[in-house]
């Protein structure tokens, strides 16, 4: 193995940072030669990479976002896109390619694979811990302790006033984000798109806070059925109009910042795991920890959508918040 490519792609997470640090300096060890394409997919497409050294990936293990830029790439949904990414892969003539990105990033992994068959292997770089195959995804743990932060702010101002307060938190299609920091930050309430009729349980749950006068917390996942944060605040206030309401969308705040510690460790595991999968022979599979162990899972399989929360978690969140 001489040359492989590298790039990140979606939307930019904490720790990709450390995953591509991981990569680049584990090839370098390996004697491979690294090529970072730029903006994701957009990069593949128009050919635009950087030559990465160990000096390239200095100095970023502590910083949010990624170096290499990323995109939410709409060329790369073409068949004329895919189709020009392969034919320009194949004229660099690598024999590799690391992806870091979440599950839309392993579905182009796909399509790409169907034009030419380069081993691609992929780390999981999304705040969403969407992904099947992994305990945990780059960006999560950071983003989760973004959010607890705010949330402890926030519970000040609605503990000084008997505030009841509304907060948007990020999880298009899951209520991962939501419910970890709903348990983290003691919210008294929860609502995510796993959970069916969970709006109607936080109606009838309300009526009680009208008897303690006392500051109330409900994480709302942007994708919940419910519409978000100011439609469940106008809910609220339809059936208990004596609360004072205040709805907070934390929005892109979630995403940055520098990664913890644990993220920096677990993406570098995964950046290093990346390149010795390539080295043994892996191909179109992401590489995850579960049960902290190195696990290879299938793109086909990794990206299929997770139905249901950690039940145990739900019920906890349920019975401490009551
Ligand atoms: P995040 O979890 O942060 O949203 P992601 O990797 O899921 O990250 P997406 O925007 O869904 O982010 O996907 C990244 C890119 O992957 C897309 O912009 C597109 O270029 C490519 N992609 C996604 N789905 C497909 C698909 N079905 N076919 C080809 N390319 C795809």
């Amino acid at each position: 193995m001489k040359k492989i490519g590298v790039l990140t792609s979606g939307g930019d997470s904490p720790g990709m940072n450390a995953c591509l640090r991981a990569v680049v300096r584990t090839a370098v060890h390996h004697n491979i030669e690294v090529l970072g394409f730029l903006r994701g997919y957009e990069g593949v497409i128009d050919n635009k990479y950087n030559i990465l050294t160990t000096t390239s990936v200095s100095g970023i293990i502590q910083r949010g976002g990624t170096i290499l830029k990323t995109a939410r790439s709409e060329r790369f949904r073409t068949d004329e896109g895919v189709k020009t990414a392969a034919k320009n892969l194949k004229e660099l003539k690598l024999d590799g390619l690391v992806i870091i990105g979440g599950d839309g990033s392993f579905r182009g992994a796909i399509e790409l694979s169907k034009h030419y068959n380069i081993p691609i292997v992929g780390c999981a770089g999304t705040i969403d811990n969407d992904l099947v195959g992994t305990d945990f995804t780059i960006g999560y743990d950071t983003a989760i302790n973004t959010v607890v932060e705010a949330l402890d702010k926030i519970r000040d101002t609605a503990e000084s006033h008997d505030r009841v307060f509304v907060i948007e938190v990020m999880g298009r299609d899951a209520g991962l984000i939501a419910l970890r920091s709903a348990i983290a930050s003691g919210a008294e309430g929860l609502l995510v798109p796993e959970l069916k009729r969970d709006v109607n349980s936080l109606l009838d749950k309300i009526k009680n806070w009208r008897t303690s006068k006392s500051s109330k917390i409900v994480v709302v996942a942007e994708g919940d059925e419910s519409g978000g944060a100011y439609k469940v605040a106008d809910l609220i206030k339809a059936n208990c109009p004596e609360f004072d309401i205040r709805v907070t969308v934390l929005g892109h705040i979630q995403r940055g910042g520098n990664p913890t510690c644990m993220e920096r460790v677990n993406a570098s595991l995964l950046g290093y795991n990346a390149v010795t999968a390539l080295l043994g022979g892996h191909k179109n599979e992401m590489i995850g920890i579960i049960d902290k162990k190195i696990i290879y899972t299938p793109f086909e399989k990794a990206v299929k959508h997770i139905e249901e929360l950690n039940p145990d978690l739900v019920k906890m969140m349920e019975v401490l918040s009551s």
